[in-house]
């Protein structure tokens, strides 16, 4: 019999080709069932969506062509998966092809069918293989009271759980009992039930991946728990979507790209730190994978309602000691159900805020005297110290006095960075790096200067500043960097980490990267000594993100309840009186969460209206803005347009990047369904305004939907 299945291929969002192509095959193809098929003269990889027998209108038997073959032995892509991806790409005004192809792992489009059976092959042989002989079954600690309770809430909850937990306060126990319960459960109709879990960035959290393969691993085999993010080479991505797809893996841990993981038999999602911007991606579809992971949640669990087994579902689980001002609102609303815990683990408090107003300290000091001395104290009782400052390299300008002279980058409205440790000066925005000039390019004068401070100043200003105090062994304090330059060599992140711990560093000063997820036992002070920009930044989250890392940071310290006590957050500020102070200071996130959305609500900001960008970049910022300005005069008479701002259009903060223009213009609706609609009808218009006069010079455009910075 002979079927015309149409096919999703990997086309560019807005390239004009229709979702999808139509070819011919002999046998029935199941929708999901993962084919190559002819396009031009390549042969691709693409997705069979349905499987018509009768040919397509106005398509004549001649004009389709074959499809080259199946990929043998994987199973279709289940409805589910077609319906999020399908989803994923209307919600962020993407083309179906894009989204589904960029969702499965690049090496597919390689194998042939000899090559795929090996791999296969391999996969359920590892995951046969028993646990490792001397993986002693690992002992669960007793749940704390508070922990007994969210479990018991989360059993019996139905809409999506955020769980609110203070750092330290023993999320992940929560998360691995939940992931327990879950992979006990019978399966389903001969699906095993699977849970994925993301962090939003797996490298800064080997602990995390290190606890759940302790625990699971013993339980169900060594091939149970498998990672799944872009640090991997395409061989070890393809070999975990592989085992994932199958069912052999039954726990997928993975960062915002694993949320398109294929897992037949999903029953819960956990998104740890919920509230971290790295879920939102920021190039293709902009999707933000926390939001779809409630989405996805939904609809598993409206697939397994209507099997009729009673009390079935898929799970999501939101957490954060800081949760995302959205998340918060739809649990004020009742949409999501909150479920707190306030206490730390063994009832260790959380660090003091010690203010230090910068008004009243000697110019030019760095690190203000009285903190210097409470890092002294804390050296000499054998306690660690953590240095907060988002600004890597040695100074974010090197200048000129005589003439003026600054580290411009030639290609980028951006100052290059002044690294002293290999004397360059680098572009963290195009990557632009030279040899530090001997001498001021523009005028010969000898003596340029860094001004400002980063990271690499910063350890070697401490050094000499903490070079009196002594460690408990007498010897002068250990200073360390941890940043993405000191972590740029594989293993380093880990080398680091490891000095920490086993003590040998006294002090560690690092970018936001030291903040996240890090179970440090003897950090006792934590320092964030340069804030005050967030503070007053144009972007409406600015203040929200200051607010979750210092109480990220601030997790850090006193994680070891003897010592909690004692534990202090020490913050450098201009502007002590700040409101955001005043709710940190009783690590009230509550208070805080209900002022900046009391402030959302009068600006009619998100979440009480929807945003959309439409950015251009092109060669001159007229070209950009240009194809803006085209792009809403030519929305008149949309859909829904009255229901619509169109923003004029504006450059961006850093306005040209590696001789790139950038331009966007905000789209604002009180209705994120009709903001929805006039997208879906301004994409075709977009599309033409490209190739329309005006539009001379413009290199690329793109929708971004929910927005994190406009
Ligand atoms: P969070 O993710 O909320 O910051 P963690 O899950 O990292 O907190 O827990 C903090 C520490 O407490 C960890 O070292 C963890 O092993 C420990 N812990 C968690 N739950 C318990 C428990 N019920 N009994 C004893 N220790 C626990
Ligand atoms: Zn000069
Ligand atoms: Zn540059």
């Amino acid at each position: 019999m002979t079927c015309w299945p149409s096919v999703i291929v990997a086309t560019p969002a807005h390239s004009g080709v229709s979702a999808s192509l139509s070819y011919r095959s002999e046998l029935l193809l199941a929708p999901g069932t993962l084919v190559r098929v002819p396009l031009g003269r390549r042969e691709v990889l693409g997705v069979v969506w349905d499987c018509p027998t009768e040919p397509p209108e106005g398509l004549t038997e001649a004009q389709t062509r074959d499809v080259a073959g199946t990929l043998d032995g994987l199973p279709p892509l289940n409805a589910r998966w077609r319906q999020l991806v399908k989803f994923a790409g209307q919600y962020y005004q993407r083309s179906l092809g894009e989204v589904a192809l960029a969702a499965l792992p690049p090496q597919l489009r390689e194998l042939d069918n000899t090559q795929l059976a090996r791999r296969l092959k391999r996969r359920t042989q590892a995951a046969a293989q028993p646990a490792e002989a001397n993986a002693a079954p690992h002992t669960e600690p007793e749940l704390s009271p508070e922990q007994a309770e969210a479990l018991a809430a989360l059993d019996a909850a139905s809409a999506p759980v955020l769980l609110f937990g203070a750092t330290g306060s023993g999320k992940t126990e929560v998360y691995l009992r939940a992931t327990l319960q879950v992979l006990d459960a019978a399966p389903i109709d001969g699906v095993a039930s699977q849970v994925l879990v993301m962090v939003p960035e797996i490298n800064l959290t080997p602990q995390l991946e290190a606890r759940f393969r302790e625990r699971f691993e013993p339980l169900y085999g060594a091939g149970a728990v498998v990672c799944l993010h872009s640090g991997m080479t395409p061989a070890q991505r393809l070999a975990s979507w592989l085992a994932a797809h199958t069912g052999v893996a039954r726990i997928v841990l993975g960062t915002r790209m694993a949320i398109f993981a294929s897992m037949p038999g999903l029953r819960l999602i956990v998104v740890d730190e919920e509230h971290d911007p790295s879920y939102k991606s920021q190039e293709g579809a902009r999707y933000s994978a926390r939001d779809l992971a409630v989405y996805r949640a939904k609809i598993e669990t409206e697939a397994l309602a209507s099997t009729g087994k009673a009390g079935v579902r898929c799970q999501v689980i939101l957490g954060s000691a800081t949760p995302s001002l959205e998340s918060w609102h739809a649990a004020d609303q009742g949409r999501y159900l909150r479920l707190a815990m306030p206490a730390r683990i063994g009832g260790g408090s959380l660090p003091r805020l010690r203010l230090v107003d910068m008004n009243h300290q000697p110019k030019g000091a760095v690190i203000a005297p009285p903190l210097l001395a409470a890092m002294g104290e804390r050296i000499a009782r054998g306690e660690q110290c953590l240095v907060l400052l988002n600004r890597r390299g040695y100074a974010p300008v090197l200048a000129c006095h005589d003439c003026g002279w600054k580290s411009s980058c030639p290609h980028c409205s951006a100052y290059r960075v002044f690294h002293k440790l290999d004397r360059t000066l680098r572009c963290h925005h195009c990557g632009f790096t030279e040899r530090v000039p001997r001498a001021c390019p523009d005028c010969g004068n000898l003596d340029i200067a860094p001004v400002g401070r980063g990271t690499e100043q910063v350890e070697e200003q401490l050094a000499a500043l903490l070079a009196g105090a002594r460690r408990l062994d007498g010897n002068p304090p250990r200073v360390a960097r941890m940043d993405a330059d000191s972590t740029r060599l594989k293993g380093s992140l880990e080398t680091q980490l490891a000095a920490l711990h086993s003590g040998e560093v006294d002090v560690l000063v690092g970018t936001q990267m030291i903040a996240k997820g890090h179970d440090f036992r003897r950090i006792t002070l934590v320092a964030g000594i340069n804030v005050d920009a967030a503070l007053f930044a144009s972007d409406h989250r600015a203040p929200e993100r200051l607010f979750a890392l210092l109480m990220q940071a601030g997790g850090r310290a006193g994680r070891d309840a003897a010592q909690s006590a004692g534990s202090e957050m020490w913050v450098q500020t201009w502007t002590p009186q700040h409101p955001l102070f005043a709710a940190l200071k009783t690590h009230d996130f509550p208070a805080f969460a209900a002022e900046q959305i009391a402030e959302r609500e009068i600006a009619g900001m998100p979440p009480f209206g929807a945003q959309a960008l439409l950015r251009a970049d092109a060669r001159s910022q007229a070209a950009a803005q240009a194809f803006l300005n085209l792009a809403a005069s030519q929305a008149t008479g949309l859909p829904h347009r009255d229901d619509i701002t169109l923003y004029p259009s504006v450059p961006l903060t850093i306005q040209r990047v590696a001789n790139v223009e950038r331009a966007q213009m905000l789209v604002e609706s009180a209705s994120r369904g009709a903001l929805q609609r006039f997208l879906s009808a301004w994409g075709p218009v977009l599309h033409d305004c490209r190739s329309a006069p005006e539009a001379k010079g413009l290199v690329r455009w793109a929708v971004d939907v929910d927005p994190l910075v406009v």
